[in-house]
């Protein structure tokens, strides 16, 4: 829908991503530093006003005559386990799709780069509810993409941050009222072929399927008709829909990011994080950590983001099992000598119910077991090969698992601190150095328990060892390359705070939210610089730019 424009007189552009904008999108052309972001783009970024674009020819069945309208996708998902019917975007609005320049296709593997608006109003998906987003969690989508960004972590991006001073949105109490425009390659969800499925539309799911094997992964094999010229084009789908997300869940259990909702409606199928809700990063390692304080039974607690990942392809593969039987079938059948339209034609004609439905569902199941082991082995292998990266090693061996579940452990055991404790470890040079013990004692805090000495020198003496089998080559430079992997700033929950009370109540003039958003943002893409780190070893305890909550 669009909006009425009379709504919102105001708009109010708090903070511009220029590092995004010129990355992914210098055909817009938003203006380098320092420059005046041009007014008509903030009354887009504001929901004031649709971009001009050429006529399209079929302009004359599309609500806006200039052929130009935006959108909103419907889609269904399971919620927390439950199927919960159909959903949508309730509060976001397509506005531009624009093909990826070659540039970010390389980089990112996207064809194109859409952009969504995030709160600007109702939708025909909106429900009950207001279509609105307010400053707090706009605030956190916009900076919490950039961070995980940041890290290397397949993610949808934030562009821009815009306040509307004239709109109150009532939610616990009133609420400063802001819009996030976020970009991604694809917003389609694994929920937008559960809710094909749940409608038994199975045409639309098929094109559905096609659209994402061709518009979004480039599978190839798919004729300008849009039917599949490759007979297993929905399972290659839905292989490359775990593929990338067993990609994404390993980086999140590298870096410690909880999403919090992982429900069917938020996982993309493109393999990005996306819906920055109650999100965190950890502080403390605590694998059995809740970020989502609705989730009572930890459901999306941190070590069990796989599982809940996992699930959820589970249920993709669910809705295209009938079409992935038929494929299969189609493809044992032609080489029998059947052709591509008998069993199409059998597709399109037969029911829910029907026996060809019944062989080919259960046909299609047993593709989908053999994604999901897939998908186990694509997450084990990436994130083993994030964990070797962070602990410094440059090749693999058999044992290195255990020398980082051990390393895990012990963080836990002690209460320590995931980001910098990574971060520190660059600064080990050897149990037998003369430095060790006051290098030791960081891992050592006083709540820790008494064995901890014992433990941890255990560890560092495996370590050690391991470091040793690198070979000279892999070790000089090791700290260089470990800071390059392990960040020093990270987006904890008392940055987001302070930011999100600034920009409520002070946003203005020096130290205000402004200002610190600008910060802050710079921080989240530069996550590795040394920020005013200490030496540990040189017995330098100084203050960095990312204290936890307890040094603050
Ligand atoms: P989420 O938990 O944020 O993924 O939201 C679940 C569903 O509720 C999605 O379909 C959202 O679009 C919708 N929704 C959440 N908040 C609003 C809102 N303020 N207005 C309209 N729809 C909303
Ligand atoms: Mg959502
Ligand atoms: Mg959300």
């Amino acid at each position: 829908s669009v909006r009425d424009s009379s709504r919102f007189p105001r708009a109010r552009l708090l903070s511009l991503n220029r590092t995004l904008a010129d990355d992914w999108l210098p055909q817009l052309d938003l203006g380098q530093e320092g420059d005046q972001v041009r007014q008509q783009a903030i009354d887009v970024m504001a929901g004031k006003t649709v971009l001009a674009r050429e006529p399209r020819s079929d302009a004359q069945d599309l609500p806006d005559k200039n052929g130009f309208a935006p959108w909103s996708l419907c889609y269904a998902g399971h919620q927390f386990g439950s199927f919960a019917g159909q959903l949508g975007d309730g509060r976001a609005i397509s506005i531009l799709s624009t093909p990826a320049t070659p540039e970010v296709a390389a980089k990112t593997g996207f064809r194109a780069i859409e952009l969504q608006l995030k709160g600007a109003g109702r939708t025909p998906y909106s429900r009950f509810a207001d279509g609105l987003a307010v400053l707090r969690s706009s605030i956190r989508e916009y900076l919490g993409a950039e961070a995980v960004a940041a890290l290397g972590v397949p993610t949808s991006r934030a562009l821009a941050l815009v306040h509307l001073p004239d709109v109150k949105v009532r939610r616990e109490r009133m609420e400063n009222a802001a819009i996030v425009t976020r970009v991604a390659g694809s917003w389609i969800r694994i929920g937008s072929f559960e809710q094909q499925a749940y409608r038994g539309e199975t045409d639309s799911l098929r094109a559905l399927s096609y659209y994402v094997a061709r518009e979004v992964f480039a599978l190839g094999d798919v004729n300008s008709a849009g039917t599949a010229a490759s007979r297993s084009l929905s399972l290659n789908v839905l292989r490359e829909v775990a593929r990338r997300n067993a990609l994404m869940v390993a980086g999140w259990q590298s870096y410690g990011f909880c999403h919090g909702v992982i429900n069917t409606d938020n996982v993309a199928i493109n393999g990005s994080t996306i819906d920055y809700g109650p999100y965190a990063f950890m502080d403390i390692f605590d694998p059995s950590h809740i970020c989502n304080h609705s989730d009572d039974l930890g459901r999306y607690k941190f070590s069990n983001q796989p599982t809940m990942v996992l699930f959820a392809v589970s249920k993709l593969g669910e809705a295209l099992s009938e079409l992935i039987g038929a494929e299969v079938e189609l493809a044992e059948r032609e080489a029998d000598g059947a052709g591509f339209a008998e069993v199409s034609e059998g597709w399109a004609g037969e029911g829910e119910g029907s026996d060809d439905m019944e062989r080919w569902r259960e046909r299609g199941l047993q593709e989908v077991e053999k994604v999901k082991n897939d998908f186990v082995q694509i997450f084990r292998d990436e994130y083993e090969r994030l964990m070797r990266l962070r602990l410094g090693l440059t090749q693999g061996e058999d044992d290195d698992f255990q020398l980082v579940s051990r390393w895990l452990d012990l963080l836990a055991q002690s209460e320590l601190d995931f980001t910098s404790s990574h971060r520190l470890l660059s600064q080990f040079s050897s149990t037998s150095d003369p430095s060790f013990e006051r290098f030791l004692s960081a891992f050592l805090p006083a709540s820790a328990p008494t064995n901890s000495r014992s433990d941890w020198t255990g560890w560092f003496e495996s370590y050690e060892a391991r470091l040793a089998r690198e070979g000279e080559a892999a070790c000089t430079g090791r700290r260089e390359r470990m800071n390059a992997v392990n960040p020093r700033f990270c987006l904890r929950q008392w940055v987001l705070e302070e930011t999100i009370r600034k920009c409520d109540r002070e946003p203005d003039g020096p130290g205000g939210g402004i200002e610190q958003l600008e910060r802050v943002l710079a921080m989240s893409l530069n996550p590795f610089e040394a920020y005013g780190e200490p030496d540990v070893a040189q017995g330098e305890t100084g203050e960095g730019a990312c204290p936890t909550k307890e040094e603050q």
